[in-house]
């Protein structure tokens, strides 16, 4: 017998630790831009599960390669090799451009890779004294919940009463040259510059068109490690595969993507897999990546050939499906309709994003309920999304949707502030 939704969401209160706020919507079924309820009712998804969903949900091609490979051989751990991962890696890194990769599966267990590769570069390449090396991370970041990545947030509610805390972390202004610049002149221990291409969690701010190209300049003259985290935002999220990548700015509006910066270290994970499965990746050149020697750091899970056959699909998807070239177009409308619309609005002030990580700003305070509750409405009118930061609704579709599905939701938006 079916239970209900009030049933369900009342199981996990009762079972479950309460680490999460959902929105009280009961999901048993997706497929491309849309999910089902239990009760058969049809929403568009407008947060791609943190955008780990840019494929769409259950894409027939990464499921696919996922039923497949369950069927022959799903974990050898690394103690062994298995014939999945090394084509995988082949495929990885020609993807992005980069001579290595080491396999994980959360973004927090990446970034935490990350960190551990920056600081034994720093003592092992850079000639830091040992256990003096410091990571430069910015204000408002979102990089996961570990106890280091933990250390280094500005977000109290995440922080308070998890110490002591990880120690090596210098916290600066976000879209600040200047600060980064400071730091870089006055600390000769700086290893890494961890840096999120455009802040997620923290509300979609995007920085200054030239910030991330001047960072890795900087980073450079330093000898310091440009370290990327693109696991929200990498992967066509943004309208191009990286995020720190962007549009052409010729004068002939040409659809090619310029590289405004190279990371030293990119990390990736959510549509990694297109959110079939836990895979994420750090990426980095042979003079980084070598100083990582067998013992010192992996995952029984990490590189399994499930993990390896999902992400060869999901990256093939993007590129097979124009999905960065979609994300640009459809993000371009998605910002003038609601420009356009919230010039006679009291409601919300501003539309920011990029590609089609976009968020709306909500004219209330941080404290209120009323994004809450616009979210409520927007669900009971057929679209899911989730306010993050109070007062601050991100609008982050899969990017198999088209251009008529785009103006659907467009007007389920504006008729749902409408009615606040
Ligand atoms: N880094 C960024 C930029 C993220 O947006 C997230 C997740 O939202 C993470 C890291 C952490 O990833 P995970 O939740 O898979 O640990």
């Amino acid at each position: 017998e079916k239970i209900n939704a009030e049933a369900i969401i009342a199981l996990e209160n009762k079972y479950g630790a309460h680490n999460y706020h959902p929105l009280p919507v009961v999901l048993s079924r997706g497929e491309g831009v849309y999910v089902w309820d239990v009760d058969g009712k049809k929403y568009y998804d407008f947060l791609s599960a943190y955008s780990a969903v840019n494929q769409g949900h259950c894409h027939p091609k990464i499921v696919g390669a996922m039923v497949k490979q369950a069927q022959s051989l799903t974990l050898t751990s690394r103690a062994f090799y298995n014939d999945q991962l090394g084509p995988y890696e082949e495929y990885l890194t020609k993807y992005f451009g980069f001579d290595k990769v080491l396999p994980m599966n959360t973004g927090a267990e990446a970034v935490e890779t990350a960190l551990k590769l920056c600081r034994k570069w720093a003592y092992e390449v850079k000639g830091i004294a040992e256990y003096e090396a410091q990571i430069i991370v910015c204000d408002g970041n979102f990089h996961g919940r570990t106890t280091t990545i933990i250390s280094f947030s500005n977000d109290e509610n995440a922080r308070k009463n998890f110490g002591p805390y990880t120690e090596g972390f210098i916290k600066i202004p976000y879209d600040s040259i200047e600060a980064l610049e400071k730091v870089l002149q006055s600390d000769k221990n700086i290893a890494g510059f961890l840096v999120e291409p455009i802040q997620g969690e923290a509300g979609v701010y995007t920085p200054a068109d030239d910030y991330l190209m001047r960072a890795k300049a900087l980073c450079n003259t330093y000898n310091v490690l440009f370290i990327a985290d693109e696991i929200q935002t990498g992967i066509a999220r943004t309208g191009s595969l990286l995020a720190v990548c962007g549009d052409c700015t010729c004068e002939n509006h040409c659809e090619k993507q310029v590289t405004y910066a190279t990371p030293d270290i990119l990390i990736l994970g959510k549509a990694l897999s297109g959110g079939a499965y836990p895979v994420s990746a750090v990426l980095a050149n042979d003079a980084v990546m070598n100083v990582i020697k067998p013992g010192q750091h992996g995952s029984t899970f990490g590189g399994n050939p499930i993990a390896a056959a999902v992400a060869v699909a999901a990256l093939e998807v993007v590129e097979e499906e124009h999905l960065a070239q979609n994300a640009r177009v459809l993000g371009k409308l998605f910002r003038s309709k609601l420009n356009e619309y919230i010039k006679t609005s009291s409601i919300a002030h501003l539309v920011r994003g990029k590609g089609l990580l976009n968020a709306v700003v909500i004219n209330d305070t941080e404290e209120s309920d009323t994004a809450w509750n616009i979210c409520m409405a927007l669900r009971d009118n057929g679209l899911l999304a989730k306010p993050t930061h109070g007062n601050i609704i991100r609008f982050a579709p899969p990017l198999v949707m088209n251009e008529a599905q785009l103006l659907d939701c467009v007007a389920i938006i504006i008729k749902t502030l409408k009615q606040f």
